[in-house]
């Protein structure tokens, strides 16, 4: 740890590193740099005791949050860039921790995070804002993989993940995300905190996935019940889910045809996606 926090003390300072490898942020790839090592490790600290934990972190950049795992007791850190005007910065800092920072230069929507690294793993990641939730829906499929997922997102979508019923937060997103893991935000951080800033406030939301998980099956029906619910939630599910038995299915599992989607508790939608998913079944 210690000798650690010297290889760091070391290196030039983030901002140094930045201009000396001319990595100006680029809106394209969602790129808004945590510059603050206090931030850095404090989002780091919010794995927990991550001692002998592998850790993924999508979108390094130019390495704030990984300098704050390198500090930590992360057994491994396998960080995923798509940026290469950022590999050779992220290659240097790799150069210094050859046993524990590995750099991947791939497209994280394109790769299976968890046949990285052993477990137990954590993504933790200040996440690109304009890939986040496809890459979140890709983690939750295979949530027994995970320890734990410490991710920033846009504010919003934070509130989203962990969004009660009956709110206008609560969706697709809060269901399947609750259906698998116990959802909170941790930090709310304003666009000042960012450089630059983006135009809204980011939130860190903590996912950590229960012990036992849906089968794929079954967590694919449940993305096909919320999708139909959610598609026209101002509907009364009974029309929003004619496609995929409506009224029929409905009564099958005693919630009230006139319902909508928004008012579902996540154990409700969870006896209709396990109904549609043996009516699909029994279809086929
Ligand atoms: N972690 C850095 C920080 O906190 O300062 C940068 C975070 S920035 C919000 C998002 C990072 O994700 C950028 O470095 C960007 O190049 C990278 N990125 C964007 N799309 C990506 C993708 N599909 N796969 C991997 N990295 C991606």
């Amino acid at each position: 740890m210690s000798s650690n926090f010297e290889t760091l003390k070391s290196l030039p300072s983030l901002k140094d590193s930045i201009s000396h490898y001319g990595l100006d942020a680029r809106k394209a790839l969602g790129q808004h740099f945590l510059l603050d090592p206090g931030l850095c490790s404090r989002i780091a600290g919010l794995g927990g005791n991550l001692t002998g934990r592998h850790i993924i972190e999508i979108g390094p950049g130019p390495g704030g949050l990984t300098r704050a795992l390198l500090l930590s007791e992360a057994r491994t850190i396998h960080a995923v860039e798509i940026d290469q005007r950022a590999w050779p910065l992220l290659d240097d800092l790799s150069s210094h921790f050859p046993d524990r920072l590995t750099i991947v230069k791939q497209d994280a929507l394109t790769l299976d995070a968890s046949s990285l690294t052993d477990a137990p793993r954590q993504i933790i990641a200040n996440l690109p804002y304009n890939v986040a939730t496809p890459l979140l829906i890709g983690w939750l499929r295979q949530a027994e993989k995970w320890e734990r997922l410490v991710l920033m997102f846009q504010k919003e979508v934070a509130e989203r993940i962990c969004a009660e019923p009956g709110s206008n937060a609560y969706g697709r997103l809060s269901v399947l995300c609750q259906w698998c893991a116990e959802c909170s935000i941790a930090l709310i951080l304003p666009p000042g905190a960012f450089s630059p800033p983006p135009k809204v406030s980011s939130a860190v939301a903590c996912l950590t996935p229960y012990s036992h998980q849906p089968p794929a099956a079954l967590f694919k029906a449940m993305e096909q019940v919320t999708a139909a619910a959610f598609g026209q939630r101002r509907k009364m599910l009974r029309a929003s889910l004619k496609s995929i038995g409506g009224e029929t299915l409905l009564r099958s599992v005693d919630i009230d045809p006139t319902r909508r989607a928004e008012t579902l508790t996540v154990d409700e939608f969870a006896r209709l996606a396990v109904y549609h998913l043996e009516q699909t079944k029994r279809a086929s």
